[in-house]
């Protein structure tokens, strides 16, 4: 629900990576030009003492930057903002490459213990050198595999995974590199993988991939051009954001498979809390993971999401809403979606 950037910018560079993307306003030398957010953790912890009407929830840490890249070990930005939330009693969702993480797990225990505590960690190929071209300053897969792992054996109340995402077209699709990730996932003793989507391109991003592409890998050019629907020009992108449908959909029924093959999970078990929103949000996973299936296989999927989180964001329990018989006063609570709530709270 909420999100914490530490810094701006990320020392880790990946080739593909989103945050370049012009809508973030990062700094353009976005790599090696990282900034510090001196009072971040002040700023959060007045802000979470100020707001009355603000109920815990899950906050990811990172969205545009990675929360323990280089930078981290020096200034402890997210040390300090973790510090916060747990003082705070806010669930916590970290994402990252980087095995400075193992340096807080006293803090992510200590919250996972009181509420929830997610680490994914991103991993992309177990192929070493296609990790080399895609995320050069970052631990190679094993060592990333290897942070799950540690996770597992020091925790009991952390929950942790692989982010597979993105999975880069022509570098990361193949067979055998989606059956490999599952299995690694699975002996690393993970509770899950996670993915979705195709990798995006967009403006400054899809430039910087395309360029470092061509030096690279030339061959590629043609048929990302095809899967983007555009003609390579180092000067602009004029491609779609998404590759072709078929084409992700070919690698979710692939990954649904493996999943099911290895007994991987590939949704996480989502945060409940513990007040009126506990019904709510478990109706909400509910939906939400049907409808994340649905839209992964190409299926209509879009009311079934809208209704979980419209459901999720309820100021009352929907215990009370359905006693009233009001349930398809929600938004995107049709008969079949109210059929299935009273089902589920016994009403
Ligand atoms: S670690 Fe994440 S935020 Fe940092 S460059 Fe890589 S993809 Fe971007």
């Amino acid at each position: 629900r909420y999100g914490i950037n530490t810094y701006n910018g990320c020392q880790f560079g990946c080739v593909y990576c989103d945050s370049r993307s012009e809508k973030y306003y990062l700094p353009t030398d976005f790599e090696n030009e990282i900034i510090i957010k001196m009072n971040a953790a002040e700023m959060l912890d007045k802000r979470l003492t100020n707001a009355r009407t603000l109920l815990p929830d899950i906050v990811a840490l990172s969205g545009t930057t990675d929360p323990y890249q280089p930078a981290e070990a020096k200034f402890k930005n997210t040390r300090q903002c973790l510090e916060v939330l747990l003082k705070h009693k806010y669930p916590v969702h970290i994402i990252t490459k980087s095995k400075l993480v193992l340096r807080d797990l006293d803090l992510l225990e200590t919250i996972g213990k009181n509420s929830w505590a997610t680490i994914s960690v991103t991993i992309s190929t177990i192929n070493p050198k296609a990790a080399r071209f895609l995320e050069q300053r970052v631990p190679v897969p094993q060592v990333r595999f290897n942070i799950i792992r540690t996770i597992k054996e020091k925790s009991k109340h952390i929950q942790a995974g692989v982010l597979f995402i993105p999975v880069v077209p022509y570098l990361c699709d193949a067979d055998s590199n989606l059956e490999e990730m599952v299995k690694n996932t699975k002996e690393s003793t993970a509770d899950y993988i996670l993915f979705g989507g195709g990798m995006t391109m967009r403006d400054l991003q899809a430039k910087w991939f395309l360029k470092h592409l061509k030096a690279k890998y030339p061959e590629l050019i043609e048929r990302y051009e095809e899967l983007y629907q555009f003609k390579y020009n180092p000067q602009t992108y004029a491609g779609t954001y998404e590759p072709k449908k078929s084409y992700s959909i070919n690698i979710h029924k692939k990954l649904f498979v493996l999943c099911q093959k290895y007994k991987l999970p590939y949704r996480i078990k989502r945060f409940i809390p513990n007040d009126f929103r506990k019904d709510n949000y478990l109706i909400a996973e509910k939906l939400l993971n049907e409808a994340y299936g649905l839209q992964m296989l190409g299926n209509a999927w879009s009311n079934t999401h809208w209704a979980g989180q419209n459901i999720q964001n309820l100021k009352e329990s929907i215990v009370d809403v359905a006693k009233r018989n009001e349930l398809q006063k929600i938004r995107n609570v049709n008969e079949g979606i109210e059929s299935f709530i009273r089902e589920s709270i016994n009403l």
